[in-house]
């Protein structure tokens, strides 16, 4: 299930934790979106060059709805014509993550027309103390209204994103954080424990001493609330931090964790054809003279069958449904096999993975530390 990604890097201020590749030079979108046209045209044998064709489209950032529905629209006509696609609608997923305090009523039922089907709603938290304190431009009350916004213009598969394991969560306040989200009935939620990360505020705020991270173990706590109270809820756990109504998996982010080919377009969007990895520089600057002069700014490496390997592990049991070690058996030489069999035992005796058919898969309980398991199970 092949997928396309467009990065839109623009946000009109930072959050204080996001290390994504975004600039606030909102000035520098339309000649961004002539160099990204510019981009499709040039990569349209991506999918030809790897005998895939492309299902899903995922706008995403930064911050997409800083786009016009104009723009956005322009984007989806220039993919569509690219790689053969009749029309969006023939998209079997189709997302554009928006900001609550972009959205209006015009502005997603425009995008609703143009064939978006998915919205991805950065909500975080449902707490306005924490919103301030995230640098986040919108409050609980308007998160609440762009959600009802986006189920009047007709949007019937949304995904919400919070975030725990910060020092100001209480569990209290992630338990209201949680039922709240459940009360809404987004189709998809996705939940990531805070990073600290260097080039951020918080990075700074970490390495002086101002913030002091909230200990694993507490994390830990606020992960298997979540895990318990979505289950109750109805949700399914599919992967490590995402959960959804039955039939509402996200079929794009499939895509990366099924080891299926995907286009990244835009400055720092990574592509991966099967064989190579390859990405963008991440420099908006670079980009749109690159483009314009008709050369490119990306980079690549050809995966080793370790790189390979070891991806395929990393990326299969990061979902439940886990790794299928017959398929492995049968793609890779049997001496990296044997190794990882021999690694794997160790694993199973700890009871860090279980057997499953011809399946190993993280339990439930496990998942917070699937990092470490994971990496013990490299070649
Ligand atoms: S979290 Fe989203 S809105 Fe905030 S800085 Fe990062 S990309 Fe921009």
């Amino acid at each position: 299930m092949a997928g396309i990604y467009i990065h839109v890097p623009f946000c009109s201020r930072f959050c204080n934790y996001c290390d994504f590749y975004s600039v606030k030079q909102t000035g520098r979108i339309g000649a961004y979106v002539e160099s990204l046209l510019c981009e499709i045209e040039q990569r349209r044998d991506f999918f030809n060059n790897c005998n895939a064709k492309p299902t899903t489209l995922y706008i995403g950032g930064g911050t997409p709805s800083l786009l016009s529905n104009e723009q956005i629209s322009r984007i989806t006509e220039k993919v569509c014509s690219c790689f053969n696609i009749h029309s969006p609608q023939q998209f079997r997923e189709f997302t554009v993550e928006v900001n609550p305090d972009d959205v209006t009523s015009d502005y997603l039922s425009a995008l609703h027309l143009t064939g978006v089907n998915r919205l991805s709603m950065g909500i975080q938290s449902f707490d306005d103390d924490d919103l301030r304190w995230m640098n986040r431009r919108h409050d609980s009350a308007m998160a609440k209204e762009a959600y009802s916004t986006a189920r009047h213009c007709g949007f019937d598969n949304i995904s919400l994103d919070l975030i725990f394991g910060y020092n100001l969560l209480s569990e209290d306040k992630w338990i209201r954080n949680v039922e709240t989200m459940i009360s809404l009935k987004p189709e998809h939620i996705s939940s990531y424990q805070l990073g600290i990360e260097k080039n951020t505020k918080l990075g700074a705020q970490f390495a002086s001493g101002e913030y002091i991270p909230l200990p694993e173990d507490r994390s830990y706590l606020q992960y298997s609330i979540l895990q318990r109270m979505l289950a109750g809820a109805g949700y399914i756990q599919y992967e490590i931090s995402n959960f959804a109504l039955p039939g509402f998996e996200a079929i794009h982010n499939s895509s990366y964790w099924d080891y299926s080919p995907y286009l990244g377009l835009g400055p720092s969007a990574h592509s991966f054809d099967g064989n190579k990895r390859s990405w963008n520089c991440s420099n908006i600057g670079k980009y749109i003279s690159a483009l314009q002069c008709g050369d490119s700014c990306s980079e690549s490496e050809l995966l080793t069958l370790n790189d390979k390997f070891n991806e395929r592990v990393m990326l299969s049991l990061r979902k439940a449904e886990g790794l299928d070690i017959k398929a492995i058996k049968e793609m890779f030489p049997a001496d990296d096999y044997n190794l990882f069999v021999r690694q794997l035992k160790f694993s199973l005796e700890k009871g860090l993975v279980i057997e499953d058919g011809n399946k190993i898969k993280i339990p439930s309980d496990k998942l917070f530390i699937s990092d470490g398991i994971i990496r013990d199970l490299f070649i």
